[in-house]
């Protein structure tokens, strides 16, 4: 038990982590392309998720803060499964995922040996509908 809570509050700190570079990311973007006296605009509009209700003008990649704001959204409820302690689970054998492979990758869906199994398999699957020229596109 007590182990499992030290794994748990290893993982907030990854995510927070992440949340925390990418809500930077967002803000440097934002007060580059139209100036810092715009950033609590952002605030709000990155709570409600819907940043192209933003009308901040030209010079703005709003395709480039739709994905980061996706990512910190995606941080977001990886946070709440892990509260509800389902996060971090492979989906393939259930067991847990390396701490590891979670920090590089906080939304990794599976243990490495499963992720490198399931590349087998799409390798394998990509082979042959290469090999096959009359399957439909
Ligand atoms: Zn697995």
């Amino acid at each position: 038990m007590i182990k499992k809570d030290e794994r748990s509050d290893r993982l907030k700190e990854i995510l927070l982590n992440k949340k925390g570079e990418v809500e930077k990311d967002i803000r440097l973007h934002i007060s580059r392309q139209v100036g810092p006296e715009n950033l609590h605009r952002v605030d709000s509009v990155m709570d409600q998720g819907d940043l192209s209700s933003l009308d901040m003008g030209e010079g703005v990649d709003l395709a480039l803060l739709e994905m980061r704001n996706n990512t910190r959204k995606a941080i977001d409820s990886a946070i709440l499964r892990l509260d509800e302690g389902t996060y971090g689970f492979c989906d393939d054998c259930g067991g847990d995922i390396e701490e590891k492979r979670l920090t590089v990758m906080p939304f990794a869906q599976r243990c490495i040996v499963c992720q490198r199994k399931k590349e087998e398999m799409d390798k394998i699957e990509r082979e042959e509908s290469v090999k096959d020229p009359d399957a439909p596109v």
